[in-house]
């Protein structure tokens, strides 16, 4: 399960240093100029225009390329406070109005917003260099840096200090006149090749929906499955019943769908949604993203844009991303061949004369999960009413381990009508945080799930976190209730980790604080939350009959335990897959040609030995948004990384006691309270007392007994 959060914008983001130059009259008109006033300084989205975004962001930028080059030209001598932190302090306009555009064009986006994001993100890139690229600046940081030893300064700000040259180095500082230039060319070149692959995907997205004028197709699918797909046909005023794509490559609904043709169909529209040969055809848009990445690699002395992007990390090199993956990818698929096995076997007993291909997969294996489990997610759902699983489930767990509690409240603006906000509180009653929710799919909210900040924490501004949770869960039809899937039910616990991770941020500065840490940690946390969705104490707190409040019966409990591991083999290659395709389109040379993106995606999986018929990759280059459309390139495999570290903590619980309010709060403390303020490999460490294994994360995803001798 693989989850998107929101990409930090801005290393140097900022936000109480009060507006300089805004006219109250301007205030007046655009919310985005002045400070909010509401509780938490969060966003006034119920006085937002489409029009305030653009004037507030371009202001935003002019105002902190002010202050930079105040603080750039000061003629006394470097100081923490004259130059890190008065650049912390730096781009307040920008940092709101960002954070309230971002948030709106994520979620709840239109024509006018779309077309303002294709404007401003090449102005935004730009603006990123000229604040990294400004020689006077990283004089002064550079500086400070070469100083850090004789400065007696606390642990985080000697880590800021740290961490903000070591940003200026990796973007540039250090190149010569000419080379800037040239890198200010491809990050804007970059940027905008990656915003118009957005808006190419979303619509190619909403076009290959499943679109069918009678209910025969639909076979398979319950009476509210079906009802949902006309309400979403009439949502988009068209006659029949519509299936809109999610963004993986498999579909939900194929699970369901009794009609080979129309599986195949759906898979179909799945696979090619961004190859059609049409305007919305992303082909060539990756090629060049990926050659000109390529060539940004070359220039900041690396021999490809994946050395250069994962310089940072936790990996350090690419070399250690494909070496761990290259640990699990034999495992994986030689458990995914004993799925494939099993699944042809039900197959050949039905006389059903046919290979068994991707669009097959999940119908049949939910057949085998019925005969070796007796599982059924028709049974399942009814005890995962989404209001119940949040309240009893989420939010119980997170009481239970830290102490937490939650009110809703009702006063606060929201930009769409079923989205909810939660003051959140710690155990002694003192305010913490602010928690949103938006969690029904709609047709212009972008695909997956997320968290985001909608204000950063932070001591130095006097801010407290404000964070938003966004899913893709079906909508029910009117006056049903919203039933989730066990795979929903992970991804709410999912993007709550990220959140309570948000939330429990306690650092001096924003840009060490919450979630801004690296790719290859950020997404432990919420792959840790995971593991109380289905934790005894837990599980039996939320899952109950939503018209009986009914536990759910031990029997069907126990299956769904049982069959945790189930499918692992098919979820790990898909997802190992995904990431080997992430790492070799940026390893690419940068002397290599355009490639031709199916040529170059079936060659790249065939060499690593997962081009596999049955198991597609999760995400096709074509439509592979993290990497393309967000900062996820040569960061993908940072998602199993992060399962290790997920696993291998979740095994600390195990044999220190469960999650306990002692155990929650030592790990608050040491871990999701730190943001990025420690070497994150130290922190890790300190906390659990030993380094990461693989171990675990073989053994929890049911990888390691059935495989032994099989790989290869
Ligand atoms: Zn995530």
């Amino acid at each position: 399960m693989s989850k998107l959060i929101l990409p930090t914008l801005f290393l140097l983001a900022l936000m109480t240093t009060p507006v300089l130059t805004t006219a109250a009259d301007q205030a007046s008109t655009n919310p985005l100029l002045a400070p909010s006033t509401l509780p938490y300084q969060t966003i006034p989205f119920d006085k937002l225009k489409d029009g305030d975004y653009q004037p507030a962001i371009e202001a935003g930028m002019a105002e902190q390329l002010k202050e930079i080059d105040a603080i750039a030209n000061n003629p006394a001598p470097p100081t923490l406070d004259n130059t890190i932190v008065a650049m912390e302090k730096s781009g307040e306009l920008l940092q709101r109005a960002t954070s309230a555009f971002f948030a709106q064009a994520g979620a709840n986006t239109n024509p006018t917003l779309e077309k303002v994001r294709s404007v401003i993100a090449p102005k935004l890139a730009a603006h990123r260099d000229a604040i990294f690229l400004n020689p006077k600046l990283f004089q002064r940081v550079s500086a400070l840096y070469k100083q850090r030893d004789s400065l007696k300064l606390d642990p985080e700000s000697l880590r800021l200090v740290e961490y903000t040259h070591k940003e200026f180095v990796h973007a540039g500082a250090n190149l010569n006149d000419a080379d800037k230039e040239q890198l200010k060319k491809l990050n804007e070149q970059i940027a905008s090749l990656s915003e118009g692959f957005s808006t190419k995907l979303l619509a190619a997205t909403k076009d290959s929906a499943f679109v069918t004028m009678d209910r025969a197709p639909l076979a398979g699918l319950t009476e509210a499955d079906i009802t949902a797909a006309a309400e979403a046909a009439k949502a988009r005023k068209v006659e029949g019943y519509v299936i809109p794509l999610q963004n993986t490559t498999q579909q939900p609904d194929l699970v369901s769908l009794t009609k080979r043709t129309t599986r195949e169909t759906i898979f179909k529209n799945s696979w090619e949604r961004a190859e059609r040969s049409n305007a919305n055809d992303t082909r060539e848009t990756i090629s060049k993203i990926a050659q000109l990445r390529a060539q940004k690699g070359k220039l900041l002395g690396f021999p490809n844009f994946a050395a250069w992007k994962i310089e940072d990390q936790m990996a350090r090199t690419p070399e250690a991303a494909l070496e761990f993956m290259g640990k699990i990818a034999p495992a994986a698929t030689a458990r995914a061949a004993v799925e494939a096995k099993d699944i042809q076997a039900v197959i050949d007993q039905q006389k059903s004369g046919f290979q068994l291909q991707p669009w097959d997969w999940d119908i049949y294996a939910d057949q085998v999960r019925k005969a070796k489990y007796d599982l059924n997610q028709e049974q399942v759902k009814p005890y995962f009413e989404m209001n119940n699983v949040l309240q009893n489930g989420v939010f119980y767990a997170a009481t239970m381990m830290y102490g937490i509690t939650f009110k809703e409240r009702k006063d606060l603006p929201v930009y769409d009508p079923e989205m909810h906000v939660y003051e959140v509180f710690n155990a002694d009653g003192s305010p913490l945080a602010l928690f949103y929710t938006d969690y029904f799919k709609r047709d212009n909210k972008q695909g997956g799930a997320w968290m985001g900040n909608f204000v950063e924490q932070s001591k130095l501004k006097g801010t407290k976190p404000v964070v938003v949770n966004v899913c893709n869960f079906a909508k029910p039809a009117p006056g049903e209730p919203a039933l989730l899937t066990s795979d929903d039910v992970r991804t709410m616990f999912h993007e709550f980790g990220h959140a309570l991770h948000g939330m429990f941020a306690n650092s001096q500065y924003a840009t060490l604080s919450g979630t801004n840490t690296a790719r290859d940690f950020v997404e432990f946390p919420s792959q840790f939350n995971e593991y109380w969705a289905d934790y005894p104490a837990v599980f039996q707190h939320f899952a109950k009959h939503y018209k009986t409040d009914e536990p759910m019966p031990a029997e069907l409990a126990e299956k769904i335990k049982k069959s945790r591991t189930f499918n692992k083999g098919y979820d790990m290659t898909e997802l190992v897959a995904a990431a080997e395709l992430d790492m070799q389109w940026h390893t690419l040379a940068p002397t290599a040609p355009l490639q031709q993106p199916d040529e170059f995606e079936k060659a790249a999986l065939e060499k690593t030995k997962l081009w596999i018929s049955y198991v597609p990759p999760r995400y096709r280059s074509s439509y592979f948004s993290h990497i393309w459309g967000s900062g996820y390139s040569a960061g993908y495999y940072a998602y199993l990384w992060t399962q290790m570290l997920a696993d291998d903590a979740y095994q600390w619980f195990v044999e220190h006691g469960g999650p306990t309010r002692a155990n929650g709060d030592r790990f608050r403390e040491m871990v999701l309270s730190r943001g990025n303020t420690q070497d994150l490999e130290t922190l890790y460490e300190k906390w659990r007392g030993a380094k990461p294994s693989i171990e675990p994360m073989l053994k929890y995803r049911g990888l390691q007994a059935e495989t032994g001798g099989n790989g290869k």
